[in-house]
C-alpha cells in the first residue's frame, strides 16, 4: 500500500508549497477546536460554581471566537485542499492521455475502449474524492486525536486508560473486515468498467445489433452486467458497513464505562464537575477521529485499488521509443529501404517474412498481395508504430529508429483505409494536420483529392459539420477527405492504404487519374487490390504471406506468368 501511494507522491511534490500552506491553515483550525471543551470546563468550574459573572462573559466571549475563527479557517483549509488536490489529480489524468499517446495500435486493439476510459475517469475521480474527503481529515484527526490525548491526560490518567481499554479489540475486528472490502472493491470497479465497455462497443455496433436483431440479447447482456455491477456493489456496501460499524460500536462500550468511573470519582471528590464535562466532551469527539481513521483505512484501500488501475496503464510498456540523440529529417531525397525486416505480433504469429526492397525517392510504388499479407504492417513499420524485430527500415539510408519521431511522422502522411474524421468541420478535418492552412490551400487540398466539388455541393460548404466518427459521409467521401488531408501537409512520402477501396467505379477512375497526375514525381506507396492504381505505380512489389514474391514494373511482373498476372487475371 505505501508503495503505491509513495509512487503517487511524484505527483504532489511540485505542490508542496500549496500543500503546506493548507497544513498549516488546518493545524491552526484543529487547535481551535480542541480549546472548545476546555472553554466548557472553564464555564463550568471558574463560571458557574464560583458565580463569577466576568469570568462568564470572558468565557462566552472566548467561545465565540474561537468557533468563528475556526469555521472560517477550517473553509478556508478544506477549499484550498479540494483545489490543490484537483489539480494533482488533472496531471495524473495528463500523465495517462500523454502515455497512451505512445502507445502502438495494437494496444489500443487489445484494450477494451471503457475500460481505459474508466480508469482515466473514473478510478482518477475516485483517488480524488478520497484525497479531498479523507487525507486533511486524517491530518486533522490525528492532531486532534494527539491534542485530545494529552488534555485527557492531563484531567485524569486512570479516567483516560479506561477509555481507550477496549480500541485494541476495535482495531481487531477491523483488519478482519479489510480485505475482503479491498478485493470486493476491485470487483466492483471492473464490473463498473464492464458496463463501460459495453455500451461503447454496443453503441458504436448498433447497426450490427439492429441489423441482426439483436436488440432484446443485447438488452439481457446490458442487465446482467448491470445486475453483477449491482451484486458487487452491494457486498461491498455490506462489509463496508461492517468494517466501519462494528468498531464503532465495541468503542461505544467504553463510554458507558466512563460515565460510570468517572462519575464515581466526581461523586467522591475526585474531581471537580467541569473537568469530568470537558473529559466526556473530549472522550466523546474521540470516538469521532477514531472512527474517521477506520473510515480513512477503507478509503485509502479503495483509492489504493483505483491507483494501482492507473498505474497499471502508465506502466504499459511503450513499443517505440524515441533515441536520446534523435536525428532531423526534412524529407526523403533518396530513397526508402526495408531491409531483411521480420516482424510478428505474437510468437507464432509471423507477419513480416525477411521483407527487403528499396523505393527510389520520387516514385510511385504499389505493394499488392492478399489479404493478411502484411501490407499495411509495412506502414506502420514506416511510421514506426511498431519497431521492425529483426532488420531495418531505412529513409534516405538512416535507420528510422535514429530519426526524430515527429520529423518521421511530419514527412511520412499515412491515409489509413477506414480513415478517421473528427466531430468537426470539413475543413477543420482537412487541416487537421496544419491548422494554420489558408482556406485556398484546403480547398486546393480538396480539389486534389477529387472531393471539392461534392463539398462545395453541400449546404454548408466547407463548414459542414461532420457528425461524430463522420458517420454522415459515405466510406468513399471520408477516404477522400482523408486523402486532402494528407496532400494539403505536402508531405515528402505519401502512403495510401486502399485509397480506391470505398470508391464506386467511376469515382475511383476519377480519383485513379487524379492520383496519377498528382502523384508523378512524389514519393508515394499505394497499398491496393486494383489493376488501374498498379498501372500508375513505377514500382510494385508483390508481397504474399509475409515474403516478397515479386518486385518490379507493372510491365515487367504482368508479362511473366508470375503472381501479379495470376492475382489479376482470377479479378
Ligand atoms: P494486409 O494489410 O496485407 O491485409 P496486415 O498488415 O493488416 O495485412 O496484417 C498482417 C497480419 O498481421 C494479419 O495476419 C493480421 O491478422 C495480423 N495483425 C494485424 N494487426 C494485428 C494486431 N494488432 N495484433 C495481432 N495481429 C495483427
Amino acid at each position: 500500500m505505501i508503495k503505491d501511494y509513495r509512487r503517487a507522491l511524484v505527483y504532489v511534490v511540485p505542490y508542496w508549497r500549496r500543500l503546506l500552506l493548507v497544513l498549516f491553515i488546518s493545524l491552526f483550525s484543529t487547535i481551535l477546536s480542541l480549546a472548545q471543551p476546555y472553554i466548557a470546563k472553564l464555564l463550568i468550574d471558574d463560571a458557574l460554581l464560583r458565580r463569577n459573572w466576568q469570568a462568564l462573559v470572558l468565557v462566552a466571549a472566548l467561545m465565540v471566537i474561537v468557533t468563528v475563527i475556526g469555521f472560517v479557517l477550517s473553509i478556508l483549509a478544506s477549499y484550498q485542499y479540494t483545489a490543490v488536490s484537483a489539480d494533482v489529480l488533472f496531471e495524473m489524468r495528463l500523465a495517462v492521455y500523454e502515455h497512451l499517446q505512445k502507445l502502438s495500435p495494437r494496444f489500443l486493439a487489445r484494450t477494451k475502449l471503457g475500460d481505459i476510459v474508466s480508469r482515466i475517469n473514473n478510478d482518477v475521480a475516485e483517488i480524488q474524492r478520497v484525497a479531498a474527503d479523507t487525507l486533511l481529515a486524517l491530518v486533522g484527526n490525528i492532531v486532534f486525536l494527539l491534542g485530545s490525548v494529552a488534555i485527557m491526560v492531563w484531567l485524569n490518567w486512570r479516567l483516560f486508560l479506561l477509555s481507550i481499554a477496549l480500541v485494541p479489540m476495535a482495531v481487531v475486528v477491523l483488519r478482519r473486515f479489510q480485505n475482503r472490502l479491498s478485493d470486493q472493491i476491485k470487483q466492483m470497479r471492473e464490473r463498473s468498467a464492464e458496463i463501460g465497455s459495453f455500451l461503447i462497443e454496443t453503441l458504436i455496433g448498433m447497426r450490427l445489433v439492429v441489423t441482426s436483431t439483436a436488440e432484446a440479447r443485447e438488452v439481457n447482456r446490458f442487465r446482467a452486467r448491470n445486475r453483477s455491477f449491482i451484486d458487487a456493489m452491494l457486498s461491498m456496501q455490506l462489509t463496508s458497513f461492517f468494517s466501519g460499524a462494528l468498531p464503532g460500536t465495541i468503542l461505544t462500550l467504553s463510554t458507558a464505562a466512563v460515565f460510570l468511573f468517572g462519575g464515581k470519582l466526581v461523586i467522591e471528590g475526585a474531581m471537580t464537575i467541569g473537568a469530568l464535562v470537558a473529559f466526556m466532551a473530549y472522550h466523546l469527539r474521540l470516538l469521532t477521529p477514531v472512527q474517521s481513521c477506520f473510515g480513512l483505512y477503507t478509503n485509502l484501500m479503495t483509492a489504493r485499488v483505483s491507483l494501482r488501475r492507473v498505474f497499471e496503464l502508465l506502466d504499459t510498456p511503450v513499443d517505440v521509443r524515441e533515441s536520446t540523440n534523435a536525428k532531423p529529417l526534412e524529407a526523403v531525397q533518396e530513397s526508402i529501404e526495408f531491409e531483411g525486416v521480420i516482424f510478428r505480433h505474437d510468437r507464432d504469429n509471423l507477419v513480416l517474412d525477411e521483407v527487403s526492397f528499396q523505393i527510389p525517392a520520387g516514385k510511385i510504388c504499389a505493394i499488392v498481395g492478399p489479404s493478411g499479407a502484411g501490407k499495411s504492417t509495412i506502414a506502420d513499420l514506416l511510421l514506426r508504430f511498431y519497431d521492425p524485430e529483426v532488420g531495418t527500415v531505412r529513409l534516405d539510408g538512416h535507420d528510422a529508429r535514429a530519426l526524430r519521431l515527429h520529423d518521421l511522422r511530419r514527412t511520412v502522411a499515412l491515409v489509413d483505409q477506414v480513415p478517421f474524421l473528427l466531430n468537426a468541420s470539413i475543413a477543420e478535418n482537412i487541416a487537421y494536420a496544419r491548422p494554420e492552412a489558408l482556406p485556398e490551400d484546403i480547398i486546393a487540398a480538396a480539389q486534389a483529392a477529387a472531393i471539392h466539388d461534392f463539398i462545395e455541393g453541400l449546404p454548408d460548404g466547407y463548414a459542414t459539420q461532420v457528425g461524430e466518427r463522420g458517420l454522415t459521409l459515405s466510406a468513399g467521401e471520408r477516404q477522400r477527405i482523408a486523402i486532402a488531408r494528407a496532400l494539403l501537409r505536402q508531405p515528402s512520402v505519401i502512403v495510401l492504404d486502399e485509397p480506391t477501396s470505398a470508391l464506386d467505379p467511376l469515382t475511383e477512375q476519377s480519383l485513379t487519374t487524379t492520383l496519377s497526375t498528382l502523384l508523378k514525381g512524389r514519393t508515394a506507396i499505394i497499398i491496393t487490390h486494383r489493376m488501374s492504381l498498379v498501372e500508375i505505380a513505377d514500382l510494385v512489389i508483390v508481397l504474399e504471406r509475409g515474403k516478397v514474391s515479386q518486385i518490379g514494373t507493372p510491365q515487367e511482373l504482368l508479362k511473366h506468368n508470375g503472381a501479379l498476372a495470376t492475382m489479376f487475371s482470377v479479378a
